[in-house]
């Protein structure tokens, strides 16, 4: 059995990667997304064990000085962002796929403990559809906006560390060009050598 391979998915907020990953996620039982830690507020709609461990500060920290993280960040300021070792070691060993929606100081930590990692970047068609994106999410005020648009142009600088980039213009083929990378990576040579050992091993007998 192959194991499974970690991606790293990483956008500015608003460019529609969470939709993405939730759509792919949907439609491959083979690929999971790991679910972080957050110390900031829940969002309406959102739903604690779902969308985050949504956990006070101060646990934060003691999980943190437990070294229960593979990679966390602060991300926006005061909140603090991680994902678990826990949560991805297990799935990875069975052989699948699993995809940490962090951000570019994230994915860099993960990249550097794990160098197989796969980062995909998720970008905008336009800082106006960016904009628009941010205010049409009705659940921050102007201010709060303003802030997230300069951070996301922030978060963009960092698309050129990324193995892959999709542009999100037309939500349905960014979901291909997405599932693509995920079935290319699956078909690499040493991949297929783990998952076809044997019949690869009987096309090759004389
Ligand atoms: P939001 O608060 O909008 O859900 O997420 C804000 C940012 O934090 C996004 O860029 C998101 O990718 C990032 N983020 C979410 N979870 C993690 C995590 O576990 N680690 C890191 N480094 N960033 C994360």
């Amino acid at each position: 059995m192959p194991t499974g391979t970690l991606y790293t998915v990483s956008a500015p907020s608003g460019a529609g990667k969470t939709s993405l990953v939730k759509a792919l996620v949907d439609s491959d039982n083979q690929v999971t997304v790991s679910i972080s830690h957050t110390t900031r507020a829940m969002r309406p709609g959102e739903v604690n064990g779902v969308d985050y461990h949504f956990v006070e500060r101060v646990e934060f920290l003691a999980m943190l000085e437990q070294n229960a993280f593979l990679e966390h960040a602060q991300v926006y300021g005061d909140n603090y962002y991680g994902t678990s070792k826990g949560s991805i070691e297990e799935i990875l060993a069975s052989g699948r796929d699993v995809i940490l929606e962090i951000d570019w100081q994230g994915a860099a930590q993960v990249r550097r403990l794990l160098p197989d990692t796969v980062g995909i970047f998720i970008l905008p068609p336009s800082q106006e559809t960016l904009c628009q994106r941010l205010t049409g999410r009705g659940q921050d005020d102007q201010a709060e906006i303003d802030r997230r648009m300069d951070q996301a142009i922030d978060e963009m600088t960092h698309y050129v560390e990324a193995d892959y980039l999709v542009i999100n213009d037309h939500f349905d083929q960014a979901l291909v060009e997405l599932r693509s990378i995920i079935t290319a990576q699956r078909q690499r040579l040493e991949q297929q050598q783990l998952r076809h050992g044997e019949l690869l091993k009987a096309l090759l007998r004389h």
